[in-house]
């Protein structure tokens, strides 16, 4: 039942075709709408609700998510714009141009493949499940015929959904709405990423994580098919930051155990 894991290396073929077919596509959506990226802005989508990756922090948002966008905006000469959306329209607003960069805790999943190009990976994680103390569940296969709350639209729900089916899975906006609906019984379980379980079982009295992961996960940075030159740029300066050290800083910063 375990998904394969996907291991994908920077999905760059057919770029030199596309580039030059595709260089005044953004001009013209520059133009009717100045909310689209531009040249020297960096406009990246993402849903802050996933601590420690991207969350508020009094009216701004952080995280490693944010970091590592403002670190290659530095490198390329940019600016970084962040615009936060709920978790499904992130996919989208790359597609249309209204954003350069989908970045929040994004596996990379063949589906999406479908419908966006992802960087080289920048980060692991793991679905993991949490439950309340005292729960019989123990492993991903106790969650057979449990309700297990996910947030819409993540890779958790896509996995839940194939696995134990729709009547399954509970979808909600938030993986904090899950954590709540899970602390009132109304759930047995939430399937979510590792990082946020951390800080959401630490957060709330009474829950747990299960010790088996349920999946392992390679997170990414997703851009619209036709912008490989952005995507051929970004994989070079990540090169970088993975090379100098930059992106085990700024992960470390935010996650101190392992
Ligand atoms: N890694 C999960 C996914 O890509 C969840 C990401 C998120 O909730 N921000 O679906």
């Amino acid at each position: 039942m375990k998904k394969n894991i996907l291991k994908i290396a920077a999905v760059c073929a057919m770029s030199a075709l596309m580039i030059s077919a595709l260089a005044g596509c953004g001009a013209t959506k520059d133009k009717k709408d100045d909310t689209t990226a531009s040249a020297d802005k960096l406009v990246m989508a993402t849903n802050a609700e996933f601590p420690p990756y991207e969350y508020h922090e009094n009216d701004k948002i952080v995280g490693i998510d944010a970091e590592v966008a403002q670190a290659i905006a530095d490198k390329l000469g940019m600016e970084l714009e962040i615009d936060d959306m709920a978790f499904d329209s992130i996919i989208p607003a790359v597609q249309s141009g209204k954003a350069s960069i989908g970045v929040a805790g994004m596996t990379v999943t063949e589906d999406r493949l479908v419908n966006v190009n992802f960087s080289d990976t920048y980060a692991h994680g793991k679905q993991v499940i949490i439950v309340k103390d005292g729960s019989p569940i123990a492993s991903p296969d106790d969650l057979k015929g449990k309700k297990v709350g996910v947030q819409t639209s993540t890779t958790g729900d896509i996995y839940i959904t194939d696995d134990y089916g729709d009547e399954s899975v509970e979808r909600y906006q938030k993986g904090a709405d899950a954590i709540q609906a899970l602390l009132q019984d109304k759930i047995d379980a939430v399937v979510i990423d590792s990082e946020p379980a951390k800080v959401f079982v630490s957060e709330n009295e009474g829950l747990k994580t299960v010790e088996t992961p349920y999946v392992e996960e390679d997170y990414a940075i997703a851009l619209a098919k036709d912008n490989t030159e952005l995507l051929d740029k970004i994989n070079s300066v990540l090169a970088e930051l993975k090379q100098d050290g930059t992106i085990d800083k700024i992960i470390s910063k935010y996650i101190t155990s392992k």
